[in-house]
């Protein structure tokens, strides 16, 4: 079934392609200059496209620190994690990030035992404690363990397990052994493309290509999107600077500088968040009022048997604008496009709650966390703002 989803999706690309009489050569490019690509194709043949522009869009690879390179089909990484053709029993999951919590607790859904060790002193480095302790709640029923301040020392994959050397702070020592490990450890761009010396591109010291605010790099004619042209790795921030930089080619006066770009954690509950985070606020001494809607006090949420979500606003006290907005709860992924139009149209918390939302919805708890700022939401009692 997944299979035929992204053949229908993929099949739909290349049908939109050619309606727009783009032309796809398949194969493996090269630069040969600023206006020169060789592409060996898939057929064996070589195929030289001159052009004004090139657009670099080709993404990022997962990293494996050394301790982790190993050849092994029961060493997976995010792709040939999902082409599993059976449900691991014990599975090592090592990295807490997005990939890591989403497959993981996938695979801990279809019946497997899945373990999580992470190196730093939480889950979701960089996102906001509270909305990730209520995930962390979840997780402890869903997943055996949670090794936190922990790396793997050593991997050494047999015929039918792997055996995993873990160091850390509360693991115990000596070898243990499971079935399938998924390395998620972060992804690192794919900027050692043949040729790339040819022009005057440049890469950072990460390996991202420079690109300025139209997402061209130091060579005119080549514009780079995506993973490869920086942080956060995220498809929906590659789309809009795909937009923005066929805008500049165009000659429109284009920039990508968005206020909010959304970033969604797939897992049960999903977490979501955009525009300023609490955490970002402490870390840069931004003055910021925090405003909680707690799911519990939502008609939907408690229909819905999932009661363990929350809505976050991050306003400017004077203003009383919203900077940013979090979420953790059943179909967060979903909300956060609310707070995404909120940041971007620079909304305070009267514009959201002269909104009249749609009852009874989780979209209410956007709405009631404006209200709780303001001090008059009807589910959670707090006393008015002077
Ligand atoms: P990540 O940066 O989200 O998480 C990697 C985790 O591994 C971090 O928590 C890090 O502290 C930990 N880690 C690093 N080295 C380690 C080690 N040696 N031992 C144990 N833990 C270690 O990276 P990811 O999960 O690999 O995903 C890569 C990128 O792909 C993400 O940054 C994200 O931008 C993108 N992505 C997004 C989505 C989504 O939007 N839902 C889904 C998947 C991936």
């Amino acid at each position: 079934w997944k299979n035929e989803v992204v053949a229908k999706l993929t099949g739909g690309l290349a049908q939109l392609s050619k309606q727009r009489a783009v032309d796809y050569v398949q194969g493996r490019a090269r630069l040969v200059d600023a206006h020169t690509v060789s592409v060996a194709k898939v057929d064996g043949s070589t195929e030289t496209v001159e052009c004004d522009y090139i657009i670099l869009a080709t993404g990022s690879r997962p990293t494996r620190p050394p301790a982790m390179v190993v050849e092994s089909d029961r060493v997976l990484d995010s792709t040939s994690a999902l082409d599993l053709p059976r449900v691991p029993e014990k599975l090592l999951v090592v990295g807490g990030g997005y990939i890591g919590l989403e497959l993981g607790t996938v695979y801990a859904a279809f019946g497997a035992e899945v373990t999580v060790v992470e190196m730093t002193s939480g889950l979701l480095p960089g996102v906001d404690r509270d909305l990730v302790a209520v995930l962390g709640r979840r997780l402890g029923t869903l997943i055996k363990a949670i090794y936190l301040e922990t790396t793997v020392v050593g991997l050494e994959p047999g015929a039918k397990d792997v055996t995993v050397q873990l160091d850390g702070a509360n693991v115990e020592k000596g070898p243990q052994v499971f079935d399938t490990v998924l390395l998620a450890v972060g992804r690192r761009p794919n900027s050692d493309l043949p040729g790339l010396e040819r022009t005057r591109v440049e890469t950072d010291e990460r390996g991202f290509v420079k690109v300025d605010g139209q997402r061209r790099t130091a060579e005119p004619s080549v514009f780079a999107i995506g993973d490869l042209a920086g942080e956060p790795m995220l498809a929906h921030k590659a789309f809009h600077e795909a937009r923005v930089a066929i805008e500049a080619i165009a000659g429109d006066t284009a920039v990508f500088e968005p206020l909010a770009i959304p970033a969604v954690v797939f897992t049960d509950p999903e977490v979501a968040w955009c525009g300023l985070t609490e955490t970002e606020a402490a870390r840069g001494k931004i003055p910021v009022s925090v405003a909680r809607f707690p799911w519990a006090a939502s008609g939907r949420a408690l229909t819905l048997d999932r009661p363990e979500g929350m809505t976050k606003l991050v306003l400017d006290p004077d203003s009383e604008r919203v900077l940013g907005v979090g979420m953790v709860g059943r179909g967060a992924g979903e909300l956060i496009a609310e707070g995404v139009v909120a940041v971007e149209m620079g909304a305070t918390a009267s514009d959201i709650s002269l909104c009249i939302h749609p009852h009874p919805t989780l979209s209410e708890t956007v709405l009631e966390a404006a209200e709780v700022f303001l001090g008059k939401s009807t589910h959670v009692y707090r006393p008015k703002r002077n």
